[in-house]
């Protein structure tokens, strides 16, 4: 796709809409009187308002990430973003977005919201991407495309050639959620985005990073979406206090902690099929497993019973009898194994 073939599927009053200028975009120095913004003059350590375009972080990011700081949105979680994608490209009511099934439940949680129709298209075979009917199912209308590789709740990463092929082929935005990719040996596809004017590809610090509590999601386009998106995002949308603790943490690599991750899920799938109720563990990209079981929600009660919290995705379109288990600590990992061999030998918590 063009670069000026974007215009044309931005929603047409965010086009032209003219965001709100905060106090600080006209003066951007630290030192001064402020007496601009209406807050309290009193040293708090948090009474003057966070930058809204979050500078600091994300040249911290941009050198984290190889990428330049106008192809980077921050926003809080990576659902701050996924709902963004919504406001800035559909007309409510009107158009639609394509997406796998089974996914991240957001992408129609947030379409939903937005009053925007999903066309869910099942994974192929041993969850392959199905191309070819993602394509078929787009029309004029159809504004976005949702993937996540690795692929939450099914743990598998798509082949990146794929998963290009597709970007080129497709006529609206993809939005590619890669929150699970520092745990696969397929890699990300961001730096696509320099080049493929209608990728966006989420990342979050969640996951690998541990982060969850501080809120913070990336979004990686081309300047003009990065730029659509910061106009319609809330002004202050990270908080001072995820921009201190955030960059803080940062300096810390995490590289231990994910691959300490990757060799537990290895050995949890490989003691997992010992036993007998465990029918298949699904190859994970990702820092989960999802296990098919012979009778997912005995399973998860004795689970629940014995203090230790799985997600039952048995009603979720193809994964009838599963279970997705996150890997935790080995410490963890070992009493998941310990409570599987209680269950297998009837010591069975209700
Ligand atoms: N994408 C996927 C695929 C996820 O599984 C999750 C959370 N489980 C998110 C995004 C949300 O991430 P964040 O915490 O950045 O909002």
């Amino acid at each position: 796709m063009k670069g000026n073939n974007i215009e044309a599927l931005v929603r047409p009053n965010i086009r032209t809409l003219c965001p709100y200028s905060t106090a600080r975009d006209e003066y951007t120095g630290s030192l001064g009187i402020f007496l601009d913004a209406n807050e309290s003059p009193y040293p708090t350590g948090w009474n003057r308002y966070p930058d809204p375009h979050q500078k600091a972080l994300k040249a911290q990011i941009s050198a984290l990430k190889g990428l330049p700081a106008e192809n980077i949105f921050l926003g809080n979680g990576s659902d701050e973003a996924i709902d963004l994608c919504f406001r800035v490209f559909c007309t409510p009511g009107v158009d639609n977005a394509v997406a796998i099934s089974p996914s991240y439940g957001m992408y129609t949680v947030a379409a939903g919201i937005n009053d925007v129709a999903v066309r869910s298209v099942p994974l192929g075979p041993g969850f392959s991407l199905p191309a070819r009917a993602l394509l078929d199912a787009a029309d004029a209308h159809s504004k976005l495309l949702f993937l996540c590789s690795p692929n939450n709740p099914t743990g598998n990463a798509f082949d990146p050639a794929e998963l290009e092929a597709l970007v080129r082929a497709f006529p609206g935005i993809v939005v590619l959620d890669e929150a699970y990719a520092d745990f696969s040996a397929k890699g990300s596809l961001r730096q696509k985005v320099l080049e493929l004017p209608n990728l966006i590809v989420l990342q979050t610090l969640s996951k690998a990073y541990g982060l969850a509590a501080l809120r913070l999601g990336m979004a990686f386009a081309s300047a003009r979406i990065i730029s659509l998106m910061s106009r319609v995002k809330y002004p202050y949308n990270i908080n001072q206090a995820a921009l201190d603790q955030v960059s803080r943490a940062l300096a810390s690599p995490v590289d231990g902690y994910v691959s300490e991750i990757v060799s537990e899920r290895a050995r949890v799938a490989a003691a997992l099929p010992a036993w007998g109720f465990v029918r298949r563990v699904h190859p994970s990209d990702a820092n989960f497993l999802l296990v098919q079981v012979d009778d997912a929600d005995a399973l998860y009660a004795h689970l629940l019973a014995d203090g230790i919290i799985v997600r039952n995705r048995s009603r979720v379109p193809l994964c009838a009898g599963c279970l997705r288990i996150t890997i935790g600590l080995p410490s963890e990992n070992d009493r998941l194994l310990q409570s599987l061999d209680r269950y297998e030998k009837g010591d069975i918590h209700r």
